[in-house]
């Protein structure tokens, strides 16, 4: 399995020259299987330098689009991916939906025509909409794809991908759960709660059990700790964690995701920093990065 980070930013684009090492798009990253087989980790503004690279190939285009949640930074790149634009290529979008609205629309609200010019329907790619839910698999061009919500307000999904003996974890938005400060916060959805709830012991149990032993995890860790405090509720974790997500599933690789906008890239370094100074005093193994547009990796 290989990789390539096309947006690594959350919440909304960062341009500028503070953030042009680790990079202000948001988040998109290309996952390519055994035979060149595409699949993408959310559609952010990232899609769009992918989508152009795919048309230079000047082939036709072929992929699965795995959505973790309807978030404008996880899917207003999608309007900008040439691709989908092309008759001939084939796009199926995996994610969740609600009881009142599809897939399909909430994708395509973003496009209705007071807010953009070209509608869902006047683009030309094959386009196949596959709502998930809690704890489904799938079966993605043969690697084998797992489900599970997370804790973030609305329905919102991680994607475990197992594929030739590698296992890939992308939890792109999650707050670590606390029973005493669940019951207060109401954006969150009452069924994700129960799944939280349900669980013996620590309710993050769940989270840990989900990346158990992956070959790399990549994690929210939005905030330092320091942050966190005054952002409880919003969804987004804290580096210390992402590291203990990490150490209790046991995964030999972390990469922090989805940085927060107000981050410079010396800010990023530091959270590195810190990071992996809490590995060594901590003993734990994995090795631990952040997220950076264009990096490449392979599992
Ligand atoms: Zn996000």
């Amino acid at each position: 399995m290989r990789l390539r980070f096309w947006g690594v930013r959350g919440s909304i684009p960062t341009p500028g020259e503070s953030t042009v090492r680790y990079g202000g798009n948001t988040p998109c990253t290309e996952i390519r299987l055994g035979n060149d087989e595409l699949i993408i980790l959310d559609a952010g503004t990232g899609i769009r330098k992918l989508g152009d690279q795919l048309m230079a190939r000047g082939q036709s285009v072929h992929a699965t689009v795995l959505i973790t949640h309807p978030h404008w930074d996880h899917i207003q790149g999608f309007p900008f991916f040439k691709p989908a634009f092309v008759s001939g290529n084939t796009l199926v979008i995996v994610g969740t939906e609600r009881p009142e609205k599809k897939l399909s629309e909430i994708v395509s609200d973003q496009m209705n025509r007071i807010y953009f010019p070209v509608q869902l329907n006047e683009l030309k790619a094959t386009l196949t909409f596959r709502p998930v839910k809690d704890e489904q698999n799938l079966d993605v061009y043969g690697a084998k794809v797992r489900t599970m919500y997370v804790n973030h307000p609305g329905f919102t999904v991680a994607y475990r991908i197992e594929f030739n003996g590698k296992t890939l974890v992308y939890i792109s938005d999650n707050e670590p759960y606390d029973r005493g400060a669940a019951a207060s916060l109401e954006n969150f959805e009452d069924l994700v709660k129960d799944k939280f709830e349900e669980t013996n012991g620590d309710p993050n149990q769940r989270v840990f059990e989900f990346c158990r032993d992956a070959d790399l995890l990549i994690h929210d860790a939005t905030y330092t700790p320091e942050e966190y405090v005054d952002r409880v509720g919003w969804g987004h974790s804290h580096y210390l964690f992402a590291l203990r997500v990490a150490a209790e599933a046991g995964v030999r690789k972390l990469c922090l995701f989805h940085h927060d906008p107000n981050h410079s890239d010396n800010d990023v370094d530091k959270i590195v920093k810190a990071c992996r100074n809490e590995i060594k005093r901590m003993g734990y193994s994995f090795e631990c990065f952040a997220a950076e547009e264009n990096l490449e990796l392979e599992l």
